[in-house]
């Protein structure tokens, strides 16, 4: 018999999820030498590009410029992609081991973690992945109700994610207005009463998990001052001695003195940045968000060597009508892939799927992403991760049985999809809407308007 991944047996590939790991995963494949492949990409929306389009802020637009590169790799005569295909109802576990030689969930961590503190489903206590989804046009998200008439906002966490948020709520909506942000966002925050976001940090400044760039962003915001407390920076010796060669942290804290050594604060909006304190309880009154109780931390290093933070001293009471809660996301289990529940992600050793109770392999199964290590990372530092799972299925190809050669036809799947009423969405179709989009953006002077509504999508590519 002929070899896989050759002429007469080009390696069929399916990858589910269209996003930034998806993508680079289909990338790296398409690199392969003496490969001979098949990709299908198959994604829950009909719009690919997943946090690129529905997480990077949008002012924030140099970042989306990496869609460049995926749409060259979508563009790929060896790539299908099926988008408007939802894995678990439209497809399922057991179509792609009869159709697919090898694998790759590429699913990310929608979901997202909770603070477990008493008044965190009271209206205008948002998770920031839904505030990121509604300001970028997520379908999901385009109904959801923001109350914007509070004059202060309260962040929790001290990720990357609280700086989006946090920036997005004092920034000026004049500059909103040259992004794709969604029009429904932007008409809110035009109307927005919001002056302070007050920021909250579990842990202190060194622990703290955003960028350097991101703080300093802060700072250049036109009409918003920062405010840090300088006994907010005063450091306990543990953290001290963890500065030593944490370029990282050394940069934060300096550009934290500098907001804290700033003395003139004028400025219409402010954003103020506290470290070592956590909600407790988030107070409510009618039927809405009225404060947050807030207690000191102080650090304590745990068994091993960590250091946590741990409540001390007195709580406070902070008024605030909008609490966006920014602690991280989480992936979700998803039909017929283990899932190690410990670290919320897809059971994996270094990218190959593992049966848990056994630590084997599952043959021909592998994760790319924020399911394979946890949501952290930069756009960009997917591109190696996914790099390193190509790896591990190129090093397994030899040891791959494949599936029947009768399933090899690229024809079954369209057919199997077709057969199940799943009105599908092809490479082809994506672009007609995409075409739409920057058309409609051109006329406003913007880089494109995000349809936000699945329906309206397959209007566009259907009747234009
Ligand atoms: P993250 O970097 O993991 O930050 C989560 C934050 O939430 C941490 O400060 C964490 O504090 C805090 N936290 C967790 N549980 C908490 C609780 N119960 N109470 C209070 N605070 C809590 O996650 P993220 O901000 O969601 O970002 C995800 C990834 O996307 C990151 O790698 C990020 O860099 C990336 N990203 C990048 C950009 C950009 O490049 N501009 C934009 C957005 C996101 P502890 O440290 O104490 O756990």
């Amino acid at each position: 018999m002929e070899s896989l991944a050759s002429t007469s047996r080009p390696l069929r590939i399916a990858i589910i999820g269209a996003g930034p790991a998806g993508l680079y995963a289909a990338e790296a494949l398409l690199k392969q030498r003496d490969i001979v492949l098949k990709i299908d990409l198959f994604n829950h929306f009909p719009t690919p590009f997943g946090l690129v389009r529905y997480g990077v802020a949008p002012d924030h637009q140099s970042i989306k410029a990496v869609t460049r590169v995926f749409d060259r790799v979508l563009a790929d005569l060896r790539v299908r992609f099926f988008g408007n295909v939802t894995y678990g109802a439209d497809i399922h576990h057991q179509d792609l081991k009869q159709f697919y030689d090898q694998i790759i969930y590429a699913i990310g961590a929608q979901a997202d973690r909770r603070m477990g503190i008493s008044g965190e489903d009271l209206p205008n206590s948002l998770s920031a992945t839904a505030f990121v989804g509604w300001y970028n046009g997520h379908p999901d998200y385009r109904n959801l109700s923001v109350d914007l008439s509070c004059e202060r906002a309260i962040v929790v966490g001290n990720g990357n994610v609280a700086m989006d948020v946090a920036r997005m709520l004092v920034i000026s909506p004049d500059v909103l207005a040259k992004t794709d942000i969604a029009d429904h966002a932007l008409e809110k925050l035009r109307a927005s009463k919001v002056r302070e976001v007050v920021v909250l940090g579990r842990r202190g400044p060194v622990q703290s998990s955003f960028t350097n760039p991101e703080l300093k962003e802060l700072g250049k915001l036109a009409g918003v001052d920062v405010i840090v407390n300088p006994r907010d920076l005063e450091l306990d010796p543990i953290s001290m001695s963890a500065l030593e060669g944490n370029h990282a942290a050394l940069a934060n804290l300096k550009c934290l003195h500098q907001y804290a050594d700033y003395s003139e604060r004028s400025a219409p909006r402010r954003i103020t940045l506290r470290f070592l304190v956590s909600p407790v309880e988030i107070i409510g009154k009618d039927g809405g968000v009225a404060a947050v109780r807030i207690v000191q931390n102080e650090l304590v290093a745990d068994a091993n060597g960590v250091l946590r933070a741990q409540a001390c001293g007195e709580s406070e009471i902070c008024e605030a009508g909008l609490v966006l809660r920014s602690v991280g996301y989480r992936c979700l289990p998803i039909e017929g892939v283990p899932f190690d529940h410990a670290t919320s992600t897809m059971s994996n050793s270094t990218g190959r799927i593992v049966d848990p109770t056994t630590g084997e392999a599952v043959p021909g199964e592998y994760v790319v992403g924020w399911a394979k290590r946890g949501p952290s990372g930069l756009i960009g530092n997917n591109k190696p991760d996914s790099v390193a799972t190509v790896e591990a299925m190129m090093a397994d190809l030899p040891q791959l049985q494949g599936i029947h050669d009768e399933h090899r036809d690229l024809a079954r799947i369209e057919a199997l999809l077709r057969g199940r009423g799943i009105d599908y969405v092809t490479y082809h179709d994506w672009k007609a809407l995409d075409q739409y989009e920057l058309a409609y953006g051109a006329r406003r002077q913007c880089p494109r308007v995000k349809v936000t509504t699945v329906a309206d999508m397959m209007a566009i590519i259907r009747h234009g």
